[in-house]
């Protein structure tokens, strides 16, 4: 079942197209993540999802009903922001009651609250301001003050992106978890690949207010729909090769020394001669150009630390590649069978 649908939404500002006939659907209960870089109208999109924003042409459609032009209040969404706009003077407790008392709710608001709280994890800190709190747990706090409305939508603007990195990797495992558990369906805005990956049921790619692909994880990764979803995900991203009006590509932990293949398996063989290593624990990135049988041009391999013996700067050794593992894109960019 689709919970939300985009069907046909463009908006101008001016003369100035921010969306163009974008049609997409978050499926209930998944996590949907719109990814693209700066300026490609992903927060535009979300809110006109939101009711924040009129779309120019087309419809917004939530459970099955068109709400392009109901008010936000009235669609049944919850909205997580980049600063989650916590009241300062309010303690959390009051923060998160906030939306029942300004709707009047009718229940047991003291209950709601607790419940919300504890469900995040935040139940021992009610008395607490937000001032008082980690960027984690005021991050907890907005994702409770959005639950007490038993929303059906969760709509969530890049709110991991205030935090360090390393709680920046917790909150997103416990941001999945917790979004698993409840099943709220979740749209979520980043221009982070890596966060996008690690989040997503599926991925919408944006660029330049149009979509790119739609796709799971792996179908984006593996099997990119044109050459700007090939590089734009995955670090360092696809090697991209122009050879007569079409484009090779391959991901550069599939580009490794002839050695490491089997020699049954059919490859793609080239040179490789390396201009720079990386260190990266794990891994080894080699940056360098291969020639003989390709055009010559910049390529990135990445190598495992399990893979022993590597070639020096400035040598050429032998690389390879298995020939299912290429993909081809036309002079348009556009993916292509072979
Ligand atoms: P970021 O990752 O930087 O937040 P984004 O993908 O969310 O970017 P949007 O904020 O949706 O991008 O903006 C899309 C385009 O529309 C941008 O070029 C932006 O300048 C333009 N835009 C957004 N809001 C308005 C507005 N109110 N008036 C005019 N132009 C706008």
């Amino acid at each position: 079942m689709a919970l939300v649908e985009v069907k046909q939404i463009t908006k101008k500002f001016g003369a100035y197209s921010a969306i163009s006939n974008v049609s997409l659907t978050a499926q209930d209960g998944k996590f949907l993540i719109l990814l693209g870089p700066s300026g490609c109208g992903k927060t535009t999109l979300l809110r006109m999802i939101a009711g924040l924003e009129l779309p120019t042409y087309g419809d917004i459609v939530i459970g099955g009903k068109v709400a392009t032009r109901l008010h936000p209040k009235d669609r049944n969404i919850a909205m997580v922001f980049q600063n989650y706009a916590l009241y300062p003077h309010l303690t959390i407790y009051e923060n998160v009651a906030f939306p029942l008392r300004v709707r009047g709710f009718s229940g047991d608001i003291d209950k709601k609250v607790k419940w919300a709280t504890s469900l995040v994890g935040i139940e021992h800190l009610l008395e607490r301001k937000p001032r008082q709190m980690s960027g984690g747990e005021r991050q907890r706090t907005a994702l409770a003050r959005s639950l007490v409305r038993d929303p059906s939508v969760f709509l969530l603007d890049e709110p991991l992106s205030n935090l360090d990195a390393k709680l920046r990797h917790s909150a997103r495992e416990e941001l999945r978890q917790f979004q698993e558990r409840i099943g709220v369906t979740s749209i979520y805005v980043t221009h982070d690949q890596v966060e996008a990956m690690g989040l997503g049921d599926r991925i919408c790619v944006m660029q330049g207010g149009v979509v790119r692909q739609l796709g799971t994880p792996e179908e984006i990764y593996l099997n990119p729909a044109d050459t700007f979803v090939a590089s734009f995900i995955g670090s360092p991203p696809m090697n991209l090769i122009s050879d007569e009006g079409r484009t090779i590509g391959f991901r550069p932990e599939m580009f490794l020394p002839e050695s490491a293949f089997d020699p049954s398996e059919a490859l793609y063989r080239t040179e490789f001669t390396v201009q720079r290593i990386e260190y990266l624990g794990g891994d080894r990135i080699l940056y360098g150009m291969v020639g003989a049988s390709l055009p010559s041009s910049k390529a990135i391999a990445r190598l495992p630390a399990t893979i022993g013996t590597l070639p020096e700067v400035g040598t050429t050794a032998k690389f390879a590649m298995r020939l299912s593992d290429i993909r081809y894109f036309d002079g348009e960019g556009k993916a292509v069978e072979q």
